[in-house]
């Protein structure tokens, strides 16, 4: 199925040949400990994180993919704890990589260091927010007094001329949430509100996920209200089947009648926004996908398709980061969605979304499963259904 290319935007490169983001955790070493945290981060940096030159070596390596080269986020654990930071986005901005940041809110996080990691020409800079309220988002970090730090962070993020990007995780303890935290995303001006779809790895594994009829209600809020901020999911690629499923849609209760979740969500919406600016042409979400497009490098230099899928396809101490992007076998299998299973393999929407692989590894044990944490049921197999409704009256 080909996308519309106003609902979902399409990489300008062949995702075999390259990615268009790379994350690389350049510590796992955080003074938080989240309940969800994918890194199951600790206190002290591994004397095994890749070295300063053994980072530039890998900013190196994605530069050389030649233009248009991939975006690069330094996450971690905190990526604060690394004295060598500054250093790694000044090399990395001035081999023409554009630099973006992911740090945890501490102590580390001041003005003075934002300042420094601007003019090192980091570019934009995401923050957690995962609850409206300092009682449930310190709950969701582990330490109290997080909440209001982070509103101060966002506010220099953007002051000292960062871009800001919030990043929520939604559970079933905080989706009610959702309506004020975005009120808090408009007043902060952000330029993108990142929602991750919880995975059940980590610590992820003691928080409680959605089921996949609540995440089609969240998913259809979240399409509703992207003509307020941009939208970006991590771990719902299905956002892009439901944003072409929209396309041109008219009548679109009557077509996506609304359950009692997204009801909810649209009442305490329309209460929470009263007064605001006009919506505006929402910004189509992307064709990227774990190992199509997309790939993370852990603090010791291990390649995954995702930072949610803990199957390595190999290091970049031993092999260089292109070899193993375009050769990986299971990022090759990754990017060929005929070879999925179940409904992911059916589906009419599998080259323009093919399902959270992450989601389908942590269920499943296979990564080329079908994902479970979509509700879809594909053309044929309708179809299917309605011939043996037929022969059965
Ligand atoms: S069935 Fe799989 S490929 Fe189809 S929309 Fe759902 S997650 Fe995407």
């Amino acid at each position: 199925m080909s996308a519309t290319p106003r609902a979902v935007r399409l990489m300008h490169h062949d995702a075999s040949d390259r990615p268009f983001i790379v994350i690389w955790e350049v510590t796992r070493a955080c003074q938080l400990v989240c309940t969800h945290c994918r890194a199951d981060a600790i206190r002290t940096r591994n004397p095994f994180e890749l070295s300063t030159d053994e980072g530039r070596r890998l900013l190196d390596d994605l530069a050389s993919f030649g233009s248009p080269r991939p975006l690069v986020v330094l996450t971690g654990g905190d990526p604060f704890e690394r004295p060598d930071l500054p250093e790694l986005v000044a090399y990395g901005t001035r081999i023409g990589l554009s630099m973006a940041l992911s740090p945890s809110v501490t102590d580390r996080l001041t003005r003075p260091v934002l300042v420094e990691l601007h003019e090192a020409g980091a570019k934009a800079v995401s923050l957690s927010l995962d609850g409206a309220t300092a009682a449930t988002h310190d709950s969701f970090r582990g330490v109290g007094g997080v909440f209001k730090a982070t509103l101060d962070a966002a506010h220099t993020v953007r002051d000292v001329g960062l871009r800001l990007q919030i990043n929520t995780t939604v559970t079933r303890g905080n989706v009610h949430e959702l309506p004020r935290m975005l009120k808090t995303v408009l007043d902060l001006g952000a330029d993108l509100w990142s929602v991750f779809f919880l995975v059940p790895t980590g610590r992820g594994k003691l928080l409680e996920p959605l089921t996949a009829a609540e995440e089609e209600e969240v998913l259809h809020w979240l399409h509703d209200v992207s003509t307020l901020v941009a939208i970006k999911t991590t771990e719902a690629p299905h956002y892009r089947r439901i944003a072409i499923q929209r396309a041109g849609v008219d009548a679109l209760d009557d077509v996506f009648p609304p359950g009692p979740l997204r009801s909810q969500l649209r009442r305490e919406t329309a209460e929470t926004l009263t007064g605001r600016e006009p919506p505006r042409r929402p910004r189509p979400p992307i064709d990227v996908n774990s190992g199509r497009g997309f790939a993370f490098v852990d603090h010791v230099g291990a390649v995954y398709p995702s930072g949610f899928m803990p199957t390595a396809v190999g290091s970049v101490r031993n092999q260089s980061f292109p070899e193993i992007y375009r050769g990986s076998e299971l990022l090759r299998q990754l990017r060929d969605p005929d070879g999925f299973g179940g409904r992911c393999g059916r589906c009419e929407f599998r080259t323009v979304c093919g399902g959270s692989r992450s989601h389908a590894f942590a269920t499943t044990g296979d990564p080329l499963a079908e994902d479970p944490s979509c509700l879809y049921q594909p053309a044929s197999d309708r179809e299917i259904s309605l011939v043996g409704d037929r022969l059965a009256s």
